[in-house]
């Protein structure tokens, strides 16, 4: 493969090709939110849950106002409180971990497998065990990531958690989408959530988020948490209010809604969201046929369909290849430099038997390359060609 002579313009995920593609229908479908003036829960919130559930099929989606909040709103649900412990991987962004300590709750950092990237089941089980033996927190939650695109392992996963009592979370902000079998992370989980952040595989044009469950009456409670604990249906019927249930604040909740623009966006996007992941998934192959040989490529599970947030390759020479890319103008990023038990204000918080090595060693070797939808063959093997003319000097 030989490179070109002029260099393209490389962007790490163009969302102004996708805008390009998509950005008739996204402007004609916010004008019309626009101008019906429903600007805060209007009806395209209701139609996208409807179609979002349906799209992994779950019963039911509540949406929120990012991927954060839809983590504690689960938590906050559950009660979530003092002297419980939530098993996380300490390899992820940070929101995962973050929202554990509002509730005042720890989290217990899990390590991950070093060709996935995603939560080693075993070490779960070992650091499950540990804080029993250890007697000082109780265990109460597992969350999971479905890091880069890929679902986690959620079938062992599942198995743990339920023979240990322990709720289960699964953090699609970067998988929504990703199947396992065909089946989707809500067939083992108790609550999905996602991230609608510009940058997720299915991204609005601001902040959003959702999450998803089976349970129809955690569902109400959610509904009720985002929205300053109003009474449900339930409430209202088990109890004679003699005022606008609106304004009965039944629970200690916060503000965490979608705007009915963002909807709007999303319903747009979210039609088209299959195609995309099929070029994701294109995209992802050709960058496998070009550099397997020269770095370790991401590993897909068995039976694991990937939607691909992030093309990160594993190489002992990260740092100097970061560098070799930049002067090539194909930028790069390295998710996660310092995972999250290395970073100060989490360094009190314990992790499983044995510590985190492969966390710490990937944190070391990971970098992602340019991918998204709209990734050309051309602008992709002139990357590939870059990447291999450092191994190749
Ligand atoms: C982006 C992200 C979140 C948080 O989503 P926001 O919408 O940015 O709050 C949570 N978990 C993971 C793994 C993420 O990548």
């Amino acid at each position: 493969m030989s490179e070109p002579d002029t260099v393209p313009k490389i962007n790490f995920i163009d969302l102004l090709a996708q805008r390009r593609r998509l950005g008739d229908r996204i402007d004609r479908a916010v004008m019309e939110a626009v101008d019906s003036g429903r600007w805060v829960m209007g009806p395209q919130v209701a139609e996208f849950e409807r179609a979002l559930a349906s799209y992994c099929g779950a019963t039911h989606a509540v949406s929120c106002a990012n991927g954060t909040d839809a983590l504690a709103l689960p938590l906050m649900a559950w009660g979530l409180r003092p002297g419980d412990a939530v098993f996380c991987p300490s390899f992820t962004f940070a929101a995962t971990a973050e929202v554990i300590p509002w509730l005042g709750a720890e989290p217990v950092f899990v390590d991950v497998r070093d060709d996935t990237f995603n939560m080693d089941p075993d070490h779960l089980e070992a650091a499950i065990e540990a804080t029993l033996a250890e007697g000082r927190l109780r265990p109460r939650v597992v969350i999971p990531v479905c890091l880069f695109g890929q679902a986690a392992e959620y079938g062992r996963i599942a198995d743990i958690a339920r023979r240990f009592d322990l709720k289960l979370i699964a953090d699609s902000a970067q998988g929504f989408g990703s199947t396992i079998d065909g089946r989707h992370p809500i067939d083992w989980a108790d609550v999905v959530t996602t991230s609608f952040f510009p940058a997720k595989p299915l991204g609005c044009y601001g902040d959003g988020g959702a999450v998803l469950t089976n349970d129809g009456a955690l569902a109400e409670l959610l509904d009720s948490l985002r929205i300053h604990g109003k009474a449900t249906a339930s409430d209202v019927a088990e109890a004679a209010f003699d005022h606008d249930p609106k304004y009965l604040n039944m629970r200690i909740g916060m503000n965490s809604r979608l705007d009915t623009i963002q909807a709007a966006v999303l319903l747009e996007k979210l039609a088209v969201f299959n195609d995309e992941i099929a070029w994701r998934n294109a995209a992802a192959r050709r960058y496998g046929e070009g550099l397997a040989d020269v770095v370790h490529p991401p590993v897909v599970q068995e039976g694991v369909t990937s939607i691909w947030a992030q093309y990160t390759i594993r190489t002992e020479r990260r740092d100097a290849l970061a560098a070799h890319l930049k002067a090539k103008s194909v930028p790069t990023a390295s998710y996660y430099p310092v995972p999250m038990h290395k970073q100060a204000p989490y360094a009190r918080f314990g992790s499983g038997p044995g510590g985190l090595p492969r966390t710490e060693a990937l944190a070391e070797q990971v970098l992602s390359l340019p991918m998204y939808p709209d990734l050309d063959a051309a602008t992709q093997d002139y990357i590939i060609a870059a990447v291999r003319s450092f191994f190749e000097r």
